[in-house]
């Protein structure tokens, strides 16, 4: 394993996502010897691949644990990226002045009415959009389209430079990074004693927290399998003359204004484990969803193409906390379509679990919650 690592890091971070780096900077913050050992892609895989966007409401099927930590993970960015940006210098474009969600069709309309409802009746800021007003808010959407809802509490964040500022604060912060495939948890008297990595050497630290994203599963030494599976996105890039103000959620694709004069259109989601690369359909299919929904778009000239592996679970739900059954191991994995979104709430969940403080938001994110676990 290449790079600096201190002898007898307290901790070891797996995985230096946006996941792993934010956790990362977050204990050493309290005084911890911090080593992030990651294969050597700078800033993380879906971390880069990913769209951004801060979604607590669009991403939620209800009332429940998700929206709770998601509302609460999306207050806490404006001071996140605020602390990030003075750590680094860098700006990270961050926007919180809401979301479109959009139907142009009958059946989606009702979808969203329904959404929209129990939405307000939970007293989020929502507001039902038709006709003048929808126009009103967003020119560029289709004349056709039936109607839409905008909510308030979303936004979105340049998740590239987050890739990159995260690693320059962690490491502002007095992390060690270094390159190296982790290949198991070390294991003595019932307790976590440090990692393996592939080269067959062994990392001591009294705490691993594994933030290996999609890779999670794949480490020996858990003490139940970790059903944690990739779930492949692709996404594309057009040139965009017309801006829109906040981005537009609607059927088949999202599209998400980005600095600089181009709209990201995502996503698929497939289930073809780590099969990597972008297919003409895929691109051609966000294409034409992206021409429906802003017909300014058509044609629209494409400026690149990408995708990664977003680190799904059976539920949907993310698995954090301490394990257990295993002391000195803190997941910190399977955030699916919203480890953007929850990078900064992950970040003080495991930082209070690693002080022996666990917070009780993390019950329904337990490791173990699985049939069989
Ligand atoms: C197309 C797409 C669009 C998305 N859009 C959004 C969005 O708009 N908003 C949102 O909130 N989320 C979005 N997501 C989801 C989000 O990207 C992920 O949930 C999040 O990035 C997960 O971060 P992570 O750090 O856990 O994983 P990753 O970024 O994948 O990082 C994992 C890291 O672990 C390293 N690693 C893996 N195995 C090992 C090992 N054995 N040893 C050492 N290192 C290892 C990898 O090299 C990598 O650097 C999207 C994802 C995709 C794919």
């Amino acid at each position: 394993m290449r790079g600096r690592e201190r002898k007898g890091s307290d901790v070891i971070v797996v995985g230096g996502g946006a996941i792993g780096l934010a956790c990362a900077r977050a204990l050493a913050a309290r005084g911890r010897h911090v080593t992030v050992i990651d294969r050597g892609v700078r800033g993380g895989e879906a971390t880069l691949a990913a769209g951004g966007m801060l979604s607590p409401l669009a991403e939620s099927t209800g009332p429940g644990p998700f929206l709770d930590i998601g509302l609460a993970s999306f207050a806490l960015w404006p001071s996140f990226v605020e602390q990030i940006e003075e750590e680094t210098g860098m700006s990270l474009d961050l926007r919180t002045n809401g979301k479109l969600l959009l139907a142009l069709e009958t059946e989606a309309a009702h979808a969203l009415r329904a959404r929209h409802d129990w939405a307000k009746r939970n007293g989020l800021d929502v507001r039902w959009l038709e006709g003048a007003a929808l126009r009103g808010r967003e020119p560029s959407v289709h004349p056709a389209a039936v109607c839409g809802v905008h909510i308030a509490d979303d936004g979105q964040v340049d998740n590239r430079l987050l890739a990159r500022a995260l690693d320059v604060a962690a490491r502002a912060a007095g992390c060690a990074v270094a390159v190296g495939e982790a290949s198991g948890l070390l294991v003595e008297s019932g307790a976590v004693r440090g990692v393996v990595t592939r080269d067959g050497a062994d990392h001591p630290a009294d705490l691993v927290v594994l933030a290996a994203g999609a890779w999670s599963g794949g480490m020996s030494g858990l003490p139940r399998p970790l059903p944690v599976r990739p779930v492949k996105g692709q996404m594309v890039a057009l040139a965009s003359p017309s801006p829109l103000s906040t981005a537009v959620e609607t059927e088949g694709c999202y599209l998400i204004p980005r600095r600089g004069g181009s709209v990201w259109v995502g996503a698929t989601s497939e289930d073809v484990g780590f099969s990597g690369g972008t297919t003409p359909d895929a691109r051609d299919a966000l294409r034409r969803a992206a021409a429906a929904a802003v017909p300014g778009l058509d044609g629209a000239p494409e400026i690149e193409a990408w995708d990664g592996f977003r680190p799904g679970t059976p539920d949907g739900l993310p698995i954090l906390g301490p394990d257990p059954d295993l002391p000195g191991l803190i997941h910190a994995t399977g955030h699916f379509r919203n480890g953007i979104l929850l990078t900064p709430i992950t970040a003080e969940l495991v930082a209070g679990a690693a002080d022996g403080a666990p917070d009780p938001r993390l019950a329904a994110f337990r490791p173990d919650r699985f049939p069989g676990g």
